[in-house]
C-alpha cells in the first residue's frame, strides 16, 4: 500500500492508467481507491469479487480493496454464472463490485456508486492480510483458489521494481495485454503502479482489433505479454521496431519461450531487451527471470528462465521437480486438497509439478509431471475440462488433450466424448459450465474411447486422430 501511495503522490497529475474506457491519473486513481476503501472497511470482511475487463473502475476497485484489507477476487464478464457461484462459495466472497449489472446468488453485487448505501458500520472492520484470490483451473473439475497474502504480494512487488532492465526505467508506459484474472497482469499493473509509470491495458476488443492492439503497444516503452501473444504480434508486418519506436523491452512469463520466437523479436526490434520470467500463481505472478541476449537464442534451444542471481525465494529442484520455498509462497488452496502445498519450519513452500534443472546457475523449465497445459497462455487441467464435460446429460465417458504443434505448444483442446446427443449440444451446455477459453474447439462424438495395455484411455491414440 505505501509503495503505491507514495508513487501516486509524487506526481498526482500524470496517468496512472489508460484503458478504452478512459484515462485516470495517479491522484484520481488514488483518491477514488482511498475513498472505496474507507467504505468497504465498514461494509464488512469478506472478500470481494471484481467483475470487469480493462474499464478504470476495475483497477480502482481491486485498489480499494487492497487499502481496505480485503483480499480481491478479479473474474472475466465471460464468466458463466455457475462458475461464478462456485468461484463466490470457494472464497467466501460476501461482495461483487462491477458495473456490469451482475448478480451472483447469494453475494451482494454493487458499483462503486452504491457503495455508500451499503457501508453501515460505524466502525470500520479490522484488515485481513489476504491481498487477492485468483482461481485456477482444478482437476475436480471446480476452480482452486490461490490467495496471496499481502507479504507475498509486497515480496514480489520489490523483486520486479530491481529487477533489470526494468528498474532503469523512468515514467514511461507499460503494456498490458492479460486480463487481470490471470496473475500475469499482477507484474504490469505493480510494476507500473508502484514504479511510477502509466499502465496502458488492452481490453478483449482491443486485443481483437491488430489496429488498435498496436496503437496501444506503440505508447509503451515496456511489455508483459505471454509469448502466444507475440508469435501472433509477429503475424503483423506492423510489429517491428520502425512502427513501435518506443518498445524498449518486453516481459514475458506464464508459459514456455522458445528461442526461434525470440530470434524473430530480435530480428524485428534490434536492442530490444527481452525478460524471460518463471512462476506460478501460488507464488505471486513469479518468483525468477532471466534476461535472454542474441548470445543466449544462439546457442541454447531450451531458455533459461531464471538466474539465481535475482530468484525472488528460494527454488530448488528435487527429484527433477522445482520447489519453491519462502516469502513468496501462498499458504495452501481454498477448497482443494493441499495440492504441492507444504509448511516446513514456519516457512512455505510449493511444489510446483514443473520439472527443471538448475544449470550454470540458471534454472530451466522443462515441461510438466502431469496433464497441466498452457493454452493461449491459460494453465487449464484436462480433467477440469472432462469433469464438467461429465456432468452433461448422457455422457457415458469423454477425454480431452491439448493439440500440439511441432514446437510442443498447444494449437486446440480437442474433447472426445462418449455420447448419445451431438457436438453442438455438448458445446451449448459447456458454455454454461466454462469460460471460453476452456471449451474445446474440436467436440468429437466417439462410439468408444481407445483403451491401452493397462485399461486407461489411450491418450497418445487420441493424439492420433
Ligand atoms: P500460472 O499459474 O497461470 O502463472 O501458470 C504457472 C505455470 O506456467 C508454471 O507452473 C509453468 O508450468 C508455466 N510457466 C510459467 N512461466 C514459464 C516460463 N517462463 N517457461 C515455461 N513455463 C512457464
Amino acid at each position: 500500500t505505501e509503495l503505491i501511495t507514495t508513487a501516486c503522490a509524487e506526481a498526482p497529475d500524470r496517468a496512472a492508467y489508460r484503458s478504452s474506457g478512459g484515462e485516470i491519473s495517479r491522484g484520481e486513481l488514488l483518491r477514488g481507491a482511498e475513498e472505496a476503501a474507507r467504505l468497504l472497511r465498514r461494509q464488512g470482511v469478506s472478500p470481494v469479487i471484481v467483475c470487469g475487463d480493462k474499464e478504470p473502475s476495475v483497477v480502482i476497485s481491486m485498489l480499494a480493496c487492497l487499502f481496505a484489507g480485503r483480499a480481491y477476487v478479479p473474474v472475466r464478464p465471460d464468466t458463466p454464472p455457475a462458475r461464478l457461484r462456485r468461484t463466490a462459495e470457494l472464497t467466501g466472497a460476501g461482495l461483487a463490485l462491477s458495473e456490469r449489472g451482475i448478480s451472483i446468488e447469494g453475494v451482494e453485487c454493487l458499483s462503486q456508486s452504491d457503495l455508500p448505501r451499503f457501508a453501515g458500520r460505524e466502525e470500520p472492520d479490522q484488515p485481513g492480510d489476504t491481498a487477492y484470490i485468483i482461481s485456477t483451473s482444478g482437476s475436480t473439475g471446480d476452480p482452486k483458489g490461490v490467495p496471496i497474502s499481502v507479504g507475498n504480494l509486497e515480496n514480489f512487488v520489490r523483486w520486479i521494481l530491481a529487477l533489470e532492465p526494468l528498474r532503469d526505467f523512468e515514467n514511461v508506459c507499460v503494456f498490458n495485454q492479460a486480463s487481470f484474472s490471470f496473475d500475469l497482469s499482477v507484474a504490469d499493473l505493480y510494476y507500473a503502479l508502484c514504479g511510477g509509470h502509466t499502465l496502458v491495458a488492452a481490453d478483449s476488443d482491443v486485443l481483437a482489433d491488430p489496429v488498435r492492439a498496436f496503437d496501444a503497444l506503440g505508447q509503451c516503452a515496456v511489455a508483459v505479454m505471454t509469448p502466444t501473444f507475440a508469435r501472433l504480434c509477429l503475424l503483423y508486418d506492423r510489429f517491428r521496431a520502425e512502427h513501435l519506436p518506443l518498445l524498449r523491452c518486453i516481459y514475458f512469463c506464464g508459459e514456455r519461450l522458445d528461442a526461434g520466437t525470440v530470434r524473430k523479436l530480435f530480428a524485428a526490434f534490434p536492442g530490444l531487451e527481452v525478460i524471460n520470467a518463471y512462476g506460478p500463481t501460488e507464488a505471486a505472478s513469479a518468483v525468477c527471470a532471466a534476461r535472454i541476449t542474441p548470445e543466449t537464442v544462439r546457442d541454447t534451444a531450451v531458455l533459461p528462465v531464471g538466474d539465481a542471481a535475482n530468484f525472488a525465494t528460494e527454488i530448488s529442484v528435487e527429484d527433477g521437480e522445482i520447489v519453491l520455498r519462502g516469502k513468496s509462497v501462498f499458504g495452501g488452496y481454498l477448497g482443494a486438497p493441499a495440492g504441492g502445498s507444504f509448511r516446513e519450519n514456519g516457512v512455505n513452500g510449493f511444489r510446483t509439478g514443473d520439472l527443471g534443472r538448475i544449470e550454470n546457475g540458471m534454472l530451466y523449465c522443462l515441461g510438466r509431471r502431469d496433464r497441466q497445459i498452457k493454452y493461449k497462455g491459460y494453465r487449464i487441467e484436462p480433467e477440469d475440462i472432462e469433469t464438467n464435460i461429465a456432468r452433461l446429460d448422457g455422457v457415458r465417458g469423454c477425454a480431452v488433450i491439448g493439440k500440439k504443434n511441432a514446437d510442443g505448444t498447444v494449437r486446440l483442446l480437442k474433447a472426445f466424448v462418449e455420447t448419445d446427443a451431438d457436438a453442438q449440444e455438448i458445446r451449448a451446455g459447456l458454455e454454461k459450465l466454462l469460460p471460453g477459453y476452456m471449451i474445446p474447439k474440436s467436440i468429437i462424438v466417439i462410439d468408444e474411447l481407445p483403451v491401452n495395455a493397462n485399461g486407461k484411455i489411450d491418450r497418445r491414440e487420441l493424439e492420433k486422430l
